[in-house]
């Protein structure tokens, strides 16, 4: 049953725009079901986000697929995510990029997330229990970094992170609702493309 879901839902991700095939078989390939709670393990293949707890979700396939695409990852790259909640859009990234470097705030969700990706065999995710924002500079710089959780600006530290040429997609609260941005870092200017609205919780300060 869940295999028939998995790929109706590949399908739709493909109509909906996502093109990469190496991201439709990563997508394909890591089980969605073992990121959320029991109760709702039957929706998992469903293309909708869903409580994780602690107030958060795991996102919607299509946005984890988008933003994804939007980094426009090579197998040598080092991942920078802030937000890593049930720590399934850190799973499909360790399948495209050599490292993925995740920071959650809250406790109980990185204690989770650690041991699914231990029983998963992921190695090549790095997990860190703080404020996202902060960035993680003994690990820098990274080529790409990905927030998922809204927020109306990126911080300075996140600015100063990314490489050159590197690329940060962030969804960034402007007039009353929330949309994707990809920024891409050229000669240390970063240039801004708008995507989708999306709806994401909210990024916060401190730890939990
Ligand atoms: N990438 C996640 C999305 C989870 S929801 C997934 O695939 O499931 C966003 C997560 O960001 C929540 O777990 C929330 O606690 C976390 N978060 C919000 N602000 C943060 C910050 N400043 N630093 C680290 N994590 C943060």
């Amino acid at each position: 049953m869940l295999d028939v879901k998995k790929i109706r839902l590949i399908l739709e991700l493909r109509e909906s725009g996502i093109s990469d095939s190496n991201i439709l078989s990563a997508i394909e390939r890591i089980p969605r079901e073992k990121f959320i709670p029991d109760n709702f393990r039957n929706q998992a293949y469903d293309n909708i986000a869903l409580p994780i707890g602690d107030n958060q979700t795991i996102s919607q396939p299509f946005v984890v697929a988008k933003m994804t695409q939007l980094l426009e990852i090579n197998p040598k790259h080092k991942i920078l995510e802030i937000g890593t909640g049930s720590g399934y859009q850190s799973a499909v990234l360790s399948k495209l990029a050599r490292r993925v470097y995740t920071i959650e705030r809250i406790k109980s969700l990185f204690v989770k997330t650690e041991n699914i990706f231990r029983e998963l065999k992921i190695s090549n995710i790095v997990t860190k229990y703080a404020d996202g924002n902060l960035g993680w500079k003994e690990q820098i710089p990274f080529d790409r970094i990905i927030i998922t959780a809204a927020t109306p600006f990126l911080s300075k530290e996140i600015l100063t992170q990314i490489n050159d040429g590197g690329i940060i997609v962030s969804p960034i609260i402007q007039e009353n609702k929330q949309v994707i941005v990809k920024y891409k870092k050229i000669n240390n200017v970063l240039k801004s493309e708008i995507y989708d609205d999306v709806l994401f919780v909210p990024n916060l300060s401190g730890t939990e």
